[in-house]
């Protein structure tokens, strides 16, 4: 008999929004994305990050005070879930399951909405619950770093850790909207404000130039936490990543995977270190490693590289972690994030190097002993920025209303 075939396509559009005081009643934002196409009021359920809660202890009652406010077109299902936020929600599958138990018991359907607020672990792990909740419920992401502001919330990917490795678990699904809201970078902590920048570095790292004098320009500011500074790099750094993520293969089905820049040793790094080193961490170390590696290699200019290393250093971001030199089987441990890397993605390995500041190249093969080289060189330049003494940025107290 003859096959039949099948073949169709879905549009998919959304919106990434930025505001201040997203829940102060007279800021339509959230009400208008919502809005869209209802008769009736649609129903929300909120799951929020504890460090949110935590730094913002009147987001509940904002929340709440929004939905009453706004009862002709919102209607708040049940009090907003608190869950842990950082790695430790994607790596305990109780999370995931109290999140979908919960789903359940307020009767959230494939027409109501579940709003995710939080770092990019949380975004990640309520993403994936609304994704697989009925085969999916409509999802708004509203994220609170700058890394989940500027990259893991604006796109369309969302997971969970198992098996000792990063994102094993997870589904491709865009959200509804996204909405970036600056008064939450207020409280965050230092590492974290810095974290986030290394993947606005990658992403200009590999398509744009301006970008990446853009950056060095306002380093010192971004490491002061100067928020004008912040926002331009935010904005820019969510545009090229949604650009890039329409304009190409949104769903990963090719080998070719661009925007994973510095990530094929950050995700064994983080792993490697007990996930006490922060995503953005890690891919900053990812990214030095492989810029010095290409170096070595031949492929990049030394002037080239060391202006990178010295950017990453200048914001704050380390670039070498005892991690990277623990072995197994006198191999560096983190050689085998390739292999994970590899799997993960499938097909050929493919990882993005760079031939000049702007210019990212595939390659298809690493030399295991020059990423050895590369660690040590690594581990010196590291030496020498903590011998020229750093002095970081104090801690500040931030105080938010919404
Ligand atoms: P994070 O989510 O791990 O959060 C770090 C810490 O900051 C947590 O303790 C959290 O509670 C706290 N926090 C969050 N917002 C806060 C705020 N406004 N004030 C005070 N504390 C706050 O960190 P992250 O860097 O946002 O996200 C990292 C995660 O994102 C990793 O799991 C990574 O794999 C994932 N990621 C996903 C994608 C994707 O495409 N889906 C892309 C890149 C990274």
């Amino acid at each position: 008999m003859k096959p039949i075939q099948q073949s169709f396509a879905v549009q998919f559009e959304y919106g990434i929004y930025f505001t201040q005081n997203l829940f102060q009643t007279d800021n339509l934002l959230l009400r208008s994305t919502v809005q869209k196409g209802n008769t009736t009021p649609a129903k929300l359920f909120f799951v929020i990050d504890n460090g949110v809660a935590e730094a913002h202890p009147y987001l509940t009652q904002a929340i709440q005070n929004y939905t009453s406010a706004h009862a002709d077109a919102l209607k708040l299902v049940a009090e907003p879930l608190l869950i842990p936020g950082g790695e430790e929600c994607k790596n305990n599958p109780e999370v995931l399951q109290q999140v979908l138990e919960s789903i359940n018991q307020h009767g959230i359907c494939r027409h109501s909405y579940l709003v995710a607020i939080g770092g990019g672990a949380v975004l990640d792990l309520a993403g994936f619950a609304a994704a697989i909740a009925h085969r999916g419920i409509r999802h708004i992401r509203i994220p609170t770093t700058v890394l989940s502001q500027n990259d893991s919330g604006v796109g369309v990917k969302n997971s969970m850790n198992a098996f000792g490795k990063k994102n094993f678990l997870g589904t491709f699904a865009p959200p509804v909207a996204v909405i970036n809201d600056s008064n939450f970078l207020l409280t965050l902590e230092d590492r974290d404000w810095r974290a986030g920048i290394s993947e606005a570095v990658k992403v200009a790292l590999i398509k744009d130039t301006a970008f990446y004098q853009s950056i060095k320009a306002d380093a010192e500011l971004l490491k002061q936490r100067d928020m004008a500074a912040m926002s331009r790099l935010i904005h820019r750094c969510a545009e090229m990543h949604v650009e890039h993520i329409g304009g190409g293969d949104p769903f990963e089905f090719g080998s070719s995977r661009p925007l994973d820049f510095g990530h094929w040793a950050a995700h064994k790094l983080e792993q490697l270190s007990e996930f006490n080193l922060r995503h953005g961490e890690a891919v900053a170390i990812g990214i030095a490693l492989d810029v010095v590696y290409a170096k070595l290699k031949g492929m990049l200019s030394a002037d080239a590289c060391d202006d990178i290393v010295e950017l990453l250093h200048s914001i704050g971001l380390a670039v070498y972690d005892e991690h990277l030199a623990t072995e197994e089987n006198k191999q560096l441990s983190i050689l085998k994030g390739l292999t994970e890397f590899r799997e993960h993605l499938g097909g050929q390995l493919t990882i993005m190097l760079l031939e000049g500041i702007g210019h990212g190249v595939e390659v298809h093969h690493i030399d295991e002993g020059l990423v050895t080289a590369t660690v040590k060189e690594l581990k010196l330049m590291q030496q020498r920025f903590s011998a020229s003494t750093i002095t970081p940025p104090s801690e500040t107290q931030y105080v938010v209303s919404f």
